[in-house]
């Protein structure tokens, strides 16, 4: 049985638990309660936790959610059903107004945002005379199903896990698709995923609304299973302790947020009986003796616990994927032939008083290899940078195939067939070889947000790990697949970076020192790889440091030093240019 399998079970199990004849009502409720924070928990397990977005502001979107209904319910006789729909339109606009604000925002300044709103709509939930100042809305109707009122805690509680579970399919139906690559690569690799056609910002947003709806979801149950709304639930003590959850629980993983829920109310309720037995009420010491509790458990288990329990079961077998019908390939070698595809035009980078790179003009044509050489700190990556997009010229231009790309986006270049390697690899190392990849080929498939969730992305999906396993072999690098990127040789890294960028049918591609750490035979493959793809007209340029490599394989090398071009020519020339002598071999010369 698969960990997936078997959490499955358990959850059904839990949403089941009521029909067990002798339950306590006192049970069945705490589950209740237990349901309804795994899944604001689980929002934040993927905001936070995946996505690497601190908010301490999610127990506001419960308020929304459960103020919205109690108001459309009581005030104009709406019934609850009704209301679901409004009450996550209200949501999901709050968020979106709230995210266009708050992501952009980074570093500390992106959990202090969300204190700063969780804050101050708890004070205006406890001071709108709509919504009931801080005695809240009372009288909201319990939830109903055909006629069959759930008042009864044991049907709501079913409700409740029914909600659970399907939040969960969801949410990671959405990770395992092509956006949730995308999803996955915010927390660390976010430079990677631009360069490849990843819309970060957007995707960033997409997650923050997703998490606000499952918290609004859970208000609205709430509004509903309760009865009466106030503002207390809803402050920011709340939101702090539904970020314990997502932590406690397992912070990358979706299902750990029931673990953690469960674990973190259960404890509250516990504690709430046997403090105050043992040292008495006056002192109500129950919250310090909580705090201790929750920090304990994040010093024995970091990652939290999700990972611990997971590694008791055995993990689900990964294989290679089905073949799939190809993806449509670019046709290279098309265009004017003349004309070149890259073209530098005194491209310049002032990094404050350095001048990075200095007015350098070169080119590169169709179906050609240019190697850009010059010793260390000669400007070589950040030339790199300037032509994908990832810094800004000071001065200067850069096109590709005619058009001026300077001042572009990375994603805007990406999408021209454009694509790059890192000098320091930029791979996600939890995630597998295939997954990395995958990513590659992000601007070939099509499936968005909505079809990933539902799965109807999977005929696209497996074209593109389909396409990825092509890639893999074709670098030599098929039978490590299925293995965590980060469990390779540098050396291999690199590599697994070079079928990544070929993932995306590329028109020109950039290495930046891809034989860095490669052993000599694997950097002859490398070699005739490149002549390979040379031949079927893709054009490359390439920083390199071992000459002998790139006076075999450049058609052309342009030579930096301290930002300025100081020679170009064929292999041949530039060796026994004697500026180049004196600059990158120095002493040797
Ligand atoms: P190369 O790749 O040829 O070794 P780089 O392009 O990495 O050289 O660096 C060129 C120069 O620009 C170096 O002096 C480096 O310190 C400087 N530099 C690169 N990136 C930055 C940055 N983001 N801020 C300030 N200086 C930088
Ligand atoms: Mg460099």
């Amino acid at each position: 049985m698969s960990p997936r399998h078997a959490l499955l079970l358990f959850v059904a199990v839990l949403a089941l638990a009521p029909i067990v004849p002798g339950v306590p009502i006192f049970w069945i409720t705490l589950l209740g309660n237990v349901g309804l924070a795994a899944l604001v928990a689980m929002g934040l397990v993927l905001l936070t936790g995946v996505g690497g977005m601190t908010s301490f502001g999610q127990a506001a979107f419960c308020g929304f959610g459960a103020y919205t209904t109690a108001v459309l319910t009581t005030v104009w006789g709406w019934s609850p059903w009704a209301s679901l729909p409004v009450a996550l339109a209200v949501v999901g606009l709050a968020a979106a107004v709230l995210g266009l604000i708050t992501v952009r925002l980074s570093g500390h300044f992106l959990p202090l945002g969300t204190i700063a709103w969780g804050l101050s709509l708890y004070y205006l939930f406890g001071k709108l005379e709509l919504l009931g100042r801080h005695d809240g809305i009372s009288g909201v109707p319990p939830l109903s199903l055909a006629g069959w009122s759930l008042v009864d805690p044991r049907a709501a509680h079913v409700v409740i896990w029914i909600a659970v579970i399907l939040a969960g399919v969801l949410t990671t139906h959405l990770l395992d698709s092509r956006i949730g690559r995308g999803v996955r690569a915010l927390r660390k690799g976010r430079i990677a995923a631009e360069a490849f056609g990843v819309d970060t910002s957007r995707t960033k947003l997409v997650v923050f609304v997703w998490a606000a709806l499952l918290a609004g979801l859970s208000g609205w149950l709430y509004a509903h299973v309760q009865r009466t709304v106030t503002p207390a639930p809803f402050g920011l003590n709340a939101g702090i302790e539904y970020l314990f959850m997502a932590v406690v629980g397992g912070s990358g993983q979706i299902w750990g947020a029931i673990l953690g829920a469960g674990l973190v109310t259960l404890l509250k309720e516990a504690l709430q009986r046997v403090v105050p037995a043992l040292f008495g009420n006056a002192l109500q010491l129950e919250g310090v003796v909580f705090g201790v509790v929750l920090v304990v458990l994040l010093q024995v288990a970091r990652d939290g616990l999700w990972p611990h329990l997971a590694r008791l079961l055995k993990a689900a077998p990964r294989v290679r994927p089905a073949t799939a019908e190809p993806l449509p390939r670019r046709a290279l070698g098309g265009g004017d032939r003349a004309r070149p595809l890259l073209t530098l035009d005194r491209a310049r980078k002032q990094f404050g008083g350095l001048t990075a790179v200095n007015d350098v003009t070169f080119s590169v044509g169709r179906g050609e290899i240019v190697a850009l050489i010059g010793p260390n700190g000669a400007g070589k990556s950040t030339t790199f940078n300037l032509v994908t997009g990832v810094a800004g010229l000071t001065a200067g231009r850069v096109s590709f195939d005619g058009v001026e790309i300077s001042g572009s986006a990375p994603q805007t270049i990406a999408a021209r067939g454009l694509a790059r390697t890192f000098q320091h690899v930029k791979l996600e190392p939890e995630m597998t070889v295939l997954e990395n990849v995958a990513m590659g080929a992000h601007l070939r498939g099509r499936a968005g947000l909505l079809a990933a969730m539902f799965r109807l992305d999977r005929r696209d999906e497996a074209r593109l790990l389909a396409e990825a396993a092509a890639q893999l072999d074709r670098v030599g690098l098929g039978e490590h697949l299925a293995r965590p990127a980060g469990a390779l040789a540098l050396g291999q890294q690199r590599v697994v970076e070079i079928a990544r960028a070929l993932a995306m049918d590329p028109a020109l591609l950039l290495l930046d020192e891809p034989a860095a750490g490669l052993r000599h035979f694997e950097k002859q493959a490398l070699a005739e790889l490149l002549t390979k793809l040379r031949a079927e007209g893709m054009s490359v340029l390439l920083v390199e440091h071992d000459m002998g490599f790139v006076m075999g394989l450049a058609d052309r090398i342009v030579v930096l030093d301290f930002g300025t071009k100081i020679a170009e020519g064929p292999p041949d020339q530039v060796k026994t240019d004697p500026a180049v002598l004196e600059a990158y071999l120095g002493g040797v010369a």
